[in-house]
């Protein structure tokens, strides 16, 4: 079952699209804080993202914007009241898909869904379930994580991390990388957080997860 998140702070709006939504299949989670939304695209799988523009905390282009700059690629689209067509430009430059005014008629949007849906041949069967390393087993759906047959309690921070590393496997990630892909490009904090989050890795994983790479950074190598 293809699943969406609606960033949507207006509550009528976002009532109607679950509705529609749950009756035509597909499986919703609704987030109205911007802030809170990015966290949400980070902490768990989406097939496609429709994406308010006006929102509290962080607005919906910026949000695309980080999205996109992390290598976001679940399909976005943008639906607001705003119709201007500079609005569209600078949403389809920032990385939205597809683009649905205010007012819309619910029909068309779920045609645009499930063109884009096709398009990215996101389904159940491609869907990624398991990142595995070793005897660690990292299960995206359910955020379980396995060491051998023990389950292991990551942080939503620490499990990003070892995402993150185990998408890359044999890669050398450097803290500015790891940095930018786990806490966000525009985090400002020292470069150490990584080296105590890959600390608390190693107690968790076991002190072979990760190599240090002297001078470059870390991973996950045999
Ligand atoms: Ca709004």
């Amino acid at each position: 079952m293809n699943r969406i998140l609606i960033i949507e702070d207006e509550l009528r709006i976002a009532a109607f699209l679950e509705k529609g939504l749950k009756a035509s299949g597909f499986t919703t989670t609704t987030v109205g804080d911007g802030k809170l939304a990015v966290e949400m695209v980070f902490g768990d799988r989406f097939d496609l993202i429709i994406l308010d523009l006006g929102l509290p905390g962080k607005d919906g282009l910026t949000i695309l914007e980080e999205l996109r700059g992390q290598g976001v690629q679940t399909p976005v689209i943008i639906l607001t009241a705003r119709d201007d067509i500079q609005d569209k430009v600078v949403g389809f430059e920032a990385g939205a898909d597809d683009y649905v005014t205010k007012p819309f008629r619910f029909e068309e949007l779920l045609a645009r869904i499930r063109a884009r849906l096709r398009n990215s041949g996101s389904n159940e069967n491609q869907f990624e379930k398991e990142l595995r390393f070793n005897n660690v087993t990292l299960n995206l759906q359910t955020r379980r994580v396995h060491v051998g047959d023990r389950i292991v309690e990551l942080s939503a921070r620490e499990f990003t991390l070892a995402e993150t590393l185990l998408r890359h496997p044999n890669q050398v990630m450097s803290r500015e990388q790891l940095l930018d892909h786990v806490w966000g490009c525009d985090y400002n904090i020292s470069s150490n957080i990584v080296d105590v989050y890959i600390g608390y890795l190693r107690k968790k994983l076991g002190e072979n997860f990760v190599k240090t790479i002297r001078g470059m950074g870390y991973s996950c190598r045999v």
